[in-house]
């Protein structure tokens, strides 16, 4: 469904960024990856599925960098035809005691980048008349969450930021949406749940368990793979007039 389509999907050398890159190349894309980790790893994850695959390890704190891997996609691929902007971090403690410096790392990481990297892509994509902007938000773009006061801002914001681009775009064939997930088991969530587990005193089980059943009325992690899906029907033709939308993926977390 996307042969011929290129994406840069952001923090794709782990966790929703992988899954989400293994869906779009699976559906035919070619595809940019960027991140930091296990590199090579990401890459052959993803090349399995045939298309061509490329990397740029941008620090999406830097602006500069977000210039270089947006002119690295273009000169690899000649367009960026979708953008996911999935790269994210987090940071868990009580607003009193929340770290400066983790507040500004978060909004930049989580937010700003995803500005950064949509006004430099839309010119060419309102020029080819076609664009999917995917912007990986959370339930937390929807709904509040004690000791998170930073990811929640920018989550919220991200959510704004998407009905901005979507309003701005909306007579064209560029669209703007995100995508508000609930937990999935990544990297980020195994380290908040092994805090947790720190914190009181209980095995990694307790811990999930107990993460899970605070949130999430399902009380089943989403699938990654799920989210990758969502992502590729966002970029199909029948999503041609879905714009603005967060749509929730949540196990009923903001349905209450
Ligand atoms: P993850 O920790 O597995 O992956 C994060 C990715 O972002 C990695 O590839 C990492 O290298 C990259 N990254 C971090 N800082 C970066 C920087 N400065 N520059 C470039 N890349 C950077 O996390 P994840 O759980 O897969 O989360 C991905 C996105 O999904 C995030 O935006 C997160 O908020 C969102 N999300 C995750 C969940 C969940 O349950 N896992 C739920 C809702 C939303």
């Amino acid at each position: 469904m996307l042969k011929g389509r290129t994406a840069l999907v952001t923090g794709s050398t782990s966790g929703l960024g992988l899954a989400i890159a293994q869906e779009m190349a699976k559906a035919g894309a070619s595809v940019m990856l960027n991140g930091f980790g296990d590199v090579e790893g990401a890459k052959s994850a993803v090349s399995e599925f045939g298309g061509k695959v490329a990397y740029h390890g941008a620090d999406l704190t830097k602006p500069a960098e977000i210039d270089a891997m947006i002119s690295a996609a273009y000169d690899t691929f000649g367009a960026v035809d979708i953008l996911v902007n999935n790269a994210g971090i987090q940071h868990v403690s009580p607003i009193e005691s929340f770290p400066d410096e983790k507040w500004d790392a978060i909004i930049s990481v989580d937010l700003s980048a995803a500005f950064h990297t949509s006004r430099r892509v839309l010119p060419k994509m309102r020029e080819r008349d076609f664009g999917r902007i995917i912007n990986i938000a959370s339930v937390l773009g929807l709904v509040g969450q004690a000791t998170k006061a930073a990811y929640v801002s920018a989550k919220h914001g991200i959510v704004g930021l998407t009905k901005v681009i979507a309003l701005e775009t909306c007579t064209t064939n560029v669209t703007c949406n995100a995508i508000c997930p609930s937990w999935a088991l990544t990297p980020l969530v195994q380290a908040q749940i092994e805090l947790r587990a720190k914190n009181e005193g209980i095995s990694l089980a307790e811990a999930q368990k107990s993460v899970l059943s605070d949130t999430l009325p399902s009380g089943r992690l989403v699938n990654p793979r799920h989210i990758g899906e969502l992502a590729v029907f966002l970029c199909s033709p029948a999503a041609q007039e879905i714009r603005g939308a967060a749509i929730p993926i949540d196990g009923a977390t903001s349905a209450r």
